[in-house]
């Protein structure tokens, strides 16, 4: 048994587990029974790969950054996730998840959204597929994210604005809940991070592997060797940190650094650093690390980015926290934007502000020359433009 495997019943040490409604356990059931068989078949896999290279793009590149290099001391990689078709990783996730709905022959697909960034690659799956798709997103959300909105719609999927609550992420994941308890036979629910019950986490770790797998295969042609000294990852909900580092858990000469965003500040009660200021709960079906006030109400996160901005984290972060196998820091929304000003200016990149949390932890660290650095640029900044300008003046010193 390896230590960072799921176990039968879907934790990590003490996090994980599937809390649902007594209704959605012949769904959860079935996934769990087909889930490892189907992805680990050979049919399954040569569909998907031919997907993921000829429709997302991939292998994405692992490219030597010179600037990130002098700065840091080590040689230091960048996984270019942003190159992907949609701009991020979440297209990894989406397409292996539409493969299975369609292996169980679900008629429809659900998804949640908080930013717009997963409904997007969920509306761009069920348009390559033919499946019909409804998105449930918070109305606030869907006043704060317009064009990711008017994608979805043209991509054919229908956008539900979810006025209850806070109307944002939380309320839309209870929305698409009640619709999967509702409509449990004929829907699949795309789950759009290494969240939820069993077997989501694991299921999602294992389609978005592909990351470490590459990097591996890379790493030995450019370097000579199949591992990195040291792996940096942002985390949200934790899938592109946990395919990044899927193929290195358990070697443990393989240091791994994870960025939550830590907003204004820690202690400012303005983060969303579940690791770092969580404590232990249960959240969209698992148990793991939360923000919540003092009443034990999960509190509602901040980051600039609005892909981090969530309140719980995948259980397998949390179990790597937990245990030490990787450092987890929260960079705050200052350190992110510096750093993405940097890439943008020395490399002519724009990350997304999410993976500039990634570099803004990156900064932090000091390595010898002949060590190998691979930091994961989970997605691209386009859609992130009018915030690099909002705060150029400040920190950019144009
Ligand atoms: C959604 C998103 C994230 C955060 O999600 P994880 O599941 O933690 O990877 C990070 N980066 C980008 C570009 C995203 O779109």
């Amino acid at each position: 048994m390896k230590k960072f495997q799921v176990n039968e019943v879907g934790f990590y040490g003490a996090f994980g587990g599937a809390y649902i409604p007594e209704v959605l356990k012949p769904c959860i059931d079935e996934l769990r029974a087909v889930y490892r068989d189907v992805i680990g078949s050979r049919e399954f896999q040569m569909e998907f790969r031919r997907l993921l290279q000829t429709y997302a793009g991939r292998p994405s590149p692992l490219y030597l950054s010179p600037s990130l290099s002098r700065q840091c001391g080590g040689r230091v990689y960048l996984k270019r996730e942003d190159l992907n078709h949609t701009g991020a990783h979440k297209i990894n996730n989406a397409l292996g998840q539409a493969l299975l709905a369609r292996h169980l022959g679900k008629r429809r697909v659900i998804a949640e959204t908080g930013a717009g960034q997963h409904g997007v690659a969920t509306a761009t799956v069920c348009a390559l597929f033919g499946l019909p798709c409804t998105i449930y997103m918070g109305a606030v959300d869907v006043e704060r994210q317009r064009p990711n909105v008017e994608k979805m719609r043209l991509l054919g999927a229908t956008v539900c604005a979810v006025e209850t609550g806070g109307a944002t992420l939380q309320n839309a994941v209870d929305a698409a809940l009640a619709d999967w308890v509702e409509y449990p036979d004929e829907t699949y629910y795309l789950i759009g991070s290494a969240v939820g019950p069993h077997p989501y986490p694991d299921m999602v770790a294992r389609l978005q592997s592909v990351i470490s797998e590459e990097i591996r295969t890379q790493l030995l042609e450019l370097e000579g060797r199949d591992a990195p000294d040291c792996i940096v990852a942002c985390i949200g909900g934790g899938s592109n940190a946990s395919g990044t580092v899927y193929h290195f858990l358990e070697r443990e000469e393989v240091r791994i650094v994870l960025a939550e965003a830590g907003g204004e500040g820690l202690e400012t009660g303005r983060s969303a650093a579940a690791i770092c200021e969580g404590r232990e709960g249960v959240l969209h079906g698992a148990h793991t690390y939360v923000l919540q006030d003092a009443g034990g109400h999960v509190r509602e996160p901040y980051s600039i980015s609005a892909g981090l901005d969530y309140p719980g984290i995948g259980p397998l972060p949390a179990y790597m926290a937990q245990t030490g196998r990787a450092e987890v820091v929260a960079v705050t929304d200052e350190e992110a934007l510096r750093a993405a000003y940097a890439l943008i200016r020395n490399e002519g990149i724009f990350p997304a502000l999410e993976s500039a949390h990634a570099l803004g932890a990156l900064a932090r660290l000091r390595f010898r020359p002949d060590e190998v650095v691979v930091a994961t640029l989970s997605g691209r900044g386009d859609k992130d433009a009018d915030t690099y300008l909002k705060y150029a003046t400040r920190y950019a010193a144009l």
